[in-house]
């Protein structure tokens, strides 16, 4: 086994918080210099931009095709897939159940689809920012449904996080794992490898390019691939993940 460095939540300009600087070929640049081997593109309750960011990454890094669900319950899920169709089929649902774009909404961000290049070729019309209708127990189910990895977004936080919403951990919703997000040599607020018997990632949640990288996940896999991925988080093979 080799290690890895990854980071799982990075959003795109097509995320209404992101900067318009979060193009496919920035974000995949930065996270070269940063010395990320593998990246996953998570906005909010979309994936349109993950198929461009794939080909902007090229050979150049690994670039795992996610999204960042909100349940009609304001928790973040996200949703990390094989590949970029079959994160657009799931948004495909998510998007049928997200209210159309309001003009407020309009002027709290762009939603921008971009080419490989960074071009932009298209905008979102559903309001991404909003809640969807979807509960946690249906959107874990819709990730499962194509082959994705559920992971509970950011639970440490005091907002949008399972814990915040709930209260508690859920044990029954079907979560491959847990992100927290950490600030720079901070030490986790539980074990850095397990939490209600999950692994743990740590995770960006970049919105902005220099946010990248600030925490990551070590992967001790055999290859920066999809499916080492999971295998890492499900704890198959010698495979194993742990906050970097
Ligand atoms: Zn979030
Ligand atoms: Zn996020």
């Amino acid at each position: 086994m080799k290690r890895f460095k990854a980071d799982l939540h990075i959003h795109s300009a097509l995320s209404p918080c992101a900067m318009e600087e979060m193009s496919p070929p920035a974000i995949v640049e930065e996270a070269v210099r940063k010395g990320l081997h593998m990246i996953a593109i998570c906005d909010h309750n979309a994936a349109g931009n993950t198929a461009s960011m794939q080909e902007a990454a090229g050979t150049a890094i690994a670039a795992v095709a996610g999204m960042e669900v909100t349940t009609v319950e304001d928790i973040h899920v996200v949703g990390l897939f094989p590949d970029a169709a079959k994160a657009c089929s799931a948004a495909e649902t998510v998007r049928a159940n997200l209210p159309p774009l309001s003009e407020r909404a309009k002027r709290f961000g762009q939603q921008l689809l971009m080419d490989a290049k960074g071009r932009v070729v298209g905008t979102e019309s559903k309001m991404l920012a909003a809640s969807s209708a979807l509960t946690l127990s249906e959107t874990v189910n819709l990730i499962k449904r194509h082959d994705g990895l559920a992971i509970a977004a950011h639970v440490n936080r005091p907002s949008f996080s399972v814990m915040s919403q709930l209260g508690l951990f859920p044990p029954d919703v079907g979560f491959d794992a847990v992100e927290i997000f950490l600030k720079p040599n901070a030490v986790p607020p539980f074990g850095s490898e397990h939490f209600h018997g999950l692994s743990v990632v740590s995770s960006s949640d970049s919105h902005f390019l220099f946010e990248i990288g600030r925490c990551a996940t070590i992967l001790e896999v055999a290859e920066p691939t999809f499916d080492e991925l999971v295998q890492a988080i499900k704890g198959i093979g010698g495979r194993r993940c742990c906050c970097a």
